[in-house]
């Protein structure tokens, strides 16, 4: 259930906003994963769009960016693309912590993240007021 709850955790972030600033519906959020995180794309989404339905939020596409995982060793002081392990799973390729140089433990340096990048969104209603007036209270 590890989608679930990053999706459970990105909506309240959502929601958040979406209280912050009634004036603005959001329309589109765009994500970025990391590799190293493991989350499956399409159990994110379908988390994500059954857990909005009956919130203002509902409508909102989940957009997810990819991150690509990077290690650095300081054994051997490799950095780059991680090793991957073949065959543990047919044709699912699995990421991990070893040097492709020496072998040894490296350490995650990108693809680790799992964070709102950025979030789209339109006026609610349209709009007639200038846009840098302050909001009335
Ligand atoms: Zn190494």
């Amino acid at each position: 259930m590890h989608e679930f709850s990053i999706a459970s955790g990105l909506v309240e972030k959502l929601l958040e906003f979406a209280e912050e600033n009634p004036e603005k519906k959001i329309v589109e959020v765009r994500v970025a994963i990391g590799e190293f995180t493991q989350v499956e794309e399409e159990q994110l989404r379908f988390c994500y769009d059954s857990i909005i339905t009956e919130m203002p939020i509902a409508g909102s596409r989940l957009v997810i960016e990819r991150v690509p995982g990077k290690v650095a060793c300081p054994h051997c002081s490799y950095s780059g693309s991680p090793k991957y392990w073949e065959g543990i799973l047919p044709g699912v390729p699995l990421i991990t912590l070893q040097c492709p140089g020496c072998g040894k433990a490296a350490v995650a340096t990108e693809g680790e993240e799992c964070s709102v990048r950025s979030i789209r969104f339109k006026p609610s209603q349209p709009l007639s007021v200038p846009r840098d007036r302050p909001a009335a209270l």
